[in-house]
This record gives C-alpha cells, sequence and structure tokens, in this order.
C-alpha cells in the first residue's frame, strides 16, 4: 500500500494533474476499500455553464493532511488523530473574501504565507477543514467533480505533461479542437516554434522517456493547455515564473486576453498584473491582512506597502519601460 500511495500522495500537489486525474484516485480508493480525503456527493450537482461564477470563501481555516492521513483517511483514523492532538499545524485562518463574477483579485503576500493553498482549495484538491469555498453560489463539496474540473483552468509554477504525445496533452484541454486551434494557442503562449522545429511536431512524446521538455517549456505548455480551455474561473499560481523575459512578454499578451471577463485569481510576481487587479489581498501568516487596489494599499502604508518596497522591487519589473505596462 505504500508503494501505492506514495506517487498518490506526491501527487496530491499537482492541481492541474489533480483536475484530471481525479476520477481514477476516486476509483482506486473504492478498490481498496479506501475513504479518500475528498469526496464527490451521489448528489452532487453540476455547476451552471451559462454563467461567470464568482467565488467565496467564507471563514475558511485549512491545514494539509499528513501523508498518512491521505494513504489511511478513513474519518474515523482522522478524527482519532485529531483527538490524540496529532496534527498539522493551519495553514490558512479565517480566511474570508470575495472574488466577484468576472474581476481579477491579486493575492500577494511573502513566501509561505498561504498563497498557494487558496487556490488549492479553489479547484477543490483539498476541502476545509472548517467553513466553506462557494463557486457560482454553491459549496464546492455539493458539485460534481467534472463540473469543477471543467469551470477552472489553473496554470501553476510545476506544469504536469503525461507520458504521451504534446497533441494529446493539449486535447486534455479541449478534445474538441482542430489542428487550426492547438496551432493558435501553442503560438500564443510561445511554443510553436519549439513544436514545429521538432521532426514529429505535435506528435512527438513528451515525458521522462520521451522529449524532455524544460521547466519553462513545460509551462508555456500549460498556458496553451489554459488558452485552448478558456475556463470560466482562471488561476495562474505565477504562471510565467518559469519564462525568460522575452517569452514572458508575449505570454503575458496571450494571458492578458485569456483573463478577459473571466473570475480570476492571480499570484503575480509582476507589478503591473497587480496594479490592475480589481481587488488585491494581502496574505500573511494564512490570513488576509489587507484588502484593497493598489492605489488604496499604498495611501494605507502597510504591508503592501513595504512589499511593494521589497518584494516587487524585483530586478525583472523594469516600470521604466512602456512596452511592459500591458505585462501580467
Ligand atoms: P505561498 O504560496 O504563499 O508561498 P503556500 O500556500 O505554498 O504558500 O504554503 C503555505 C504553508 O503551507 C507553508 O508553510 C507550506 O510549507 C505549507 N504547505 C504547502 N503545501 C503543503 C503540502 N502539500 N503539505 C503540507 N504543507 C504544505
Ligand atoms: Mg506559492
Amino acid at each position: 500500500l505504500g508503494r501505492l500511495f506514495g506517487p498518490i500522495t506526491q501527487l496530491s500537489g499537482m492541481q492541474e494533474l489533480f483536475q484530471t486525474v481525479v476520477v481514477s484516485f476516486s476509483r482506486v480508493f473504492e478498490l481498496l476499500d479506501l475513504k479518500p480525503l475528498i469526496q464527490e456527493r451521489p448528489d452532487a450537482v453540476k455547476l451552471d455553464k451559462d454563467v461567470a461564477p464568482d467565488i467565496e470563501f467564507e471563514n475558511v481555516s485549512f491545514r494539509y493532511p499528513t501523508a498518512d492521513e491521505v494513504s489511511l483517511a478513513s474519518l474515523e483514523h482522522l478524527k482519532a488523530k485529531r483527538e490524540r492532538g496529532e496534527v498539522t499545524p493551519d495553514v490558512l485562518r479565517d480566511v474570508s473574501f470575495h472574488v466577484q463574477a468576472g474581476t481579477l483579485t491579486a493575492l500577494v503576500g511573502p513566501s509561505g504565507a498561504g498563497k498557494s493553498t487558496i487556490t488549492h482549495l479553489v479547484s477543490r484538491l483539498y476541502d476545509p477543514n472548517s467553513g466553506t469555498v462557494r463557486v457560482g453560489g454553491h459549496d464546492l463539496r455539493d458539485l460534481t467533480f467534472d463540473s469543477i474540473r471543467e469551470a477552472v483552468g489553473v496554470v501553476s509554477q510545476d506544469a504536469y505533461l503525461f507520458h504521451d504525445t504534446i497533441r494529446e496533452n493539449l486535447l486534455y484541454a479541449r478534445p474538441t479542437a482542430t489542428e487550426d486551434e492547438l496551432i493558435e494557442a501553442c503560438k500564443g503562449a510561445q511554443i510553436w516554434d519549439l513544436i514545429e522545429s521538432l521532426p514529429l511536431g505535435l506528435d512527438t512524446v513528451t515525458g521522462d522517456r520521451g522529449y524532455r521538455m524544460s521547466g519553462g517549456e513545460k509551462q508555456r505548455l500549460a498556458i496553451a493547455r489554459l488558452l485552448l480551455k478558456e475556463p470560466r474561473i482562471v488561476v495562474l499560481d505565477e504562471a510565467t515564473a518559469h519564462l525568460d523575459s522575452e517569452s514572458e512578454a508575449a505570454v503575458q499578451r496571450a494571458l492578458k486576453t485569456a483573463l478577459r471577463s473571466r473570475t480570476s485569481l492571480v499570484i503575480a510576481h509582476r507589478l503591473s498584473t497587480i496594479r490592475e487587479a480589481d481587488q488585491i489581498l494581502v496574505i500573511d501568516g494564512g490570513g488576509v491582512r489587507e484588502r484593497g487596489t493598489h492605489d488604496e494599499l499604498m495611501a494605507k502604508g502597510g504591508l503592501y506597502a513595504e512589499l511593494y518596497h521589497t518584494q516587487f522591487a524585483d530586478p525583472r519589473i523594469n516600470e521604466a519601460k512602456p512596452e511592459r505596462e500591458d505585462e501580467l
């Protein structure tokens, strides 16, 4: 069992992959007669496809399950552990915020603050230990896995590729995509030149036993997937962190179009994105410390203003260059 669950525990950190294979996970758990940490309710409903959904966190507290809980968690087992006081620390404490449909919220804060964890809860990688995460007015626990996966598109630091052709890796995002649509998305993500240069093009097999993509290439492929998917909720967790500044500038433009009129949660390392956000949440120590627009928070002279001078004083951010104004 340890050997089987080891990889599952590791994989649980990979949002994108998880979104794709969560159903198969449920089956594995079922076969072994174990309860997975998150389950689809038998009466789960689908998220309405016609509306851009909002996102709401209400008094959300969360701690990561221990590896032991992930592998053996029957609820009884979890409860017993908690009674014995064997728990991991809370990573989020009483987090509440609202992202209105069609708006962009930027999460900023020091490393380890809990920003990525918030995005994990939005795609229901985990359930909160208390409080509620709602999408389109529904508690995520009341929605089908399929409709969550369909609604939410994620690009994170660690993009995952299946050991399969580039084409298949892209088609996960939109199975009906035409050749032209695939190429268009790859161009937007600045990965087409590379793919075109490979002898087998889109039919090149990627992964450890195939063409090994670099971190930046994987990330661009993940962005191509997002462009194909056109999800109603977009989650970007330092989505361009592995790109060189040249391709980053181009990818930013494609992403900006992809974000238009979507409900977006963005963890950005670019000041220009943060500036344009409808709302900025400053996360620190697992809680929302400040919220407001860039101007409001600068005027306040608190944590955000401090971060502005430290974290965002990244040498890669060159505000002096006007052509960079439209970058994320
Ligand atoms: P940020 O994205 O703001 O840098 P994270 O949300 O990644 O912060 O992490 C918040 C805290 O949760 C950190 O203390 C981190 O070590 C911990 N953490 C993150 N992922 C996991 C995990 N899969 N299991 C256990 N702890 C985790
Ligand atoms: Mg993070």
